[in-house]
């Protein structure tokens, strides 16, 4: 798995903020105004960090001046995978409920703040532990061997009920690597779906999806790819079978990040949660990267101002009962093992 990016520089002026993030094209979102308005709350944050020892951790998707604050930037399991390295007693997790709930679980003796308790995602929410056990139970009738794979994307609850976890980056390898025949992929339609197509398992898929990438359509792709044929297509795999079809790679965020900077193609098109983009455009100036993408409107509820308040408060800690926690970090612990 890839590490997620360490994020260095030291704070930028209010000027060279607004110069920074002018370059992603909204005139709405970045003014001189706001630019120096978020230079002010960058200032205070690093400034509670370094008091309460804690370190921020933030997602792809997350909007780009979070990024000004990020200790690391990645998807949701190298955040988590990082954390259990970091020397802080705090961990302040710029992303969704369900990401922050892994690193809680992986770092139970840290204390882990969410800035906005109300970012959580509509997949995760799709499967309840109650729902999961009621349809395991009922499976295995007819199955005996049937593991359940469930997504990290997931609440600790589901995670605690399932054999193993996966992300979009080794559902394959998890899939490949279980020695049962029949799974119960929970809770993406569309990434268990991706997951069958690659492996000669039987995998059953549950009833979910991410309202996010589910929405995007293949007529938006065609669109750009008629005006730029020469243009490369990343589709995440949470996205529909006919926009997969069109895809020159499908990938999970951090394969894209790194099949961008690697890929000698100078033009991309994005196909996931716009915040990939915008990390893409600020990260890799001297390449373009085209939008076929959605904004999640759960990712966009973190704020610089919340994350302040988050560690200026110590308040929205996440608190987990320790036998979930157990037995969703054995899950997690268990995907680890099977992706090495
Ligand atoms: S992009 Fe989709 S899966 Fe990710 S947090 Fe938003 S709703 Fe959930």
């Amino acid at each position: 798995m890839m590490e997620p990016e360490a994020v260095a520089a030291g704070p930028k002026s209010p000027r060279d903020l607004y110069r920074h993030l002018a370059r992603l094209g909204d005139p709405r979102a970045y003014t001189p105004e706001s630019c120096e308005r978020f230079a002010g709350e960058i200032r205070a944050i690093r400034r509670l960090k370094s008091e309460r020892n804690a370190v921020v951790l933030a997602h792809n998707y997350q909007r780009p001046e979070i990024f000004e604050v990020a200790d690391f930037v990645g998807d949701s399991l190298e955040l988590a995978r990082r954390a259990v390295r970091i020397d802080a007693d705090v961990i302040v997790f710029c992303g969704v409920h369900f990401m922050a709930e892994s690193a809680k679980i992986l770092n139970p003796e840290k204390t882990v703040l969410l800035p906005d308790l109300r970012a959580g995602c509509s997949l995760a929410d799709s499967a309840t532990a109650e729902r999961l056990a009621e349809r395991k139970a009922a499976l295995r009738e007819i199955y005996p061997d049937l593991a359940v794979v469930s997504y990290v994307n997931t609440t600790a609850e589901v995670k605690a009920e399932s054999d193993v976890c996966c992300t979009s980056a080794n559902a394959v390898q998890i899939a490949n690597a279980l020695p049962n025949r029949h799974i119960l992929f929970v809770p993406d339609e569309n990434l268990a779906r991706y997951v069958r197509q690659n492996t000669d398992k039987t995998v059953i898929a549950w009833d979910g999806n991410c309202y996010v990438h589910h929405q995007i359509t293949p007529a938006e792709i065609l669109a750009v790819k008629e005006k730029l044929p020469h243009v490369k297509v990343l589709v995440h795999p949470e996205c529909r079978a006919d926009v997969l079809a069109l895809a020159d790679a499908v990938m999970s965020t951090s394969g894209m990040v790194r099949y961008a900077a690697e890929s000698p193609a100078a033009e991309f098109l994005v196909v996931t949660e716009c915040g990939l983009s915008d990390r893409l455009t600020l990260e890799l100036p001297e390449k373009r990267f085209y939008k076929a993408c959605k904004l999640c409107r759960y990712m966009k509820m973190i704020t610089l101002a919340d994350t302040r308040a988050a560690l200026d408060l110590m308040r929205h800690e996440i608190v987990l009962d320790e036998e979930v926690r157990r037995r969703a970090a054995r899950a997690l612990t268990r995907m680890f093992e099977l992706s090495q």
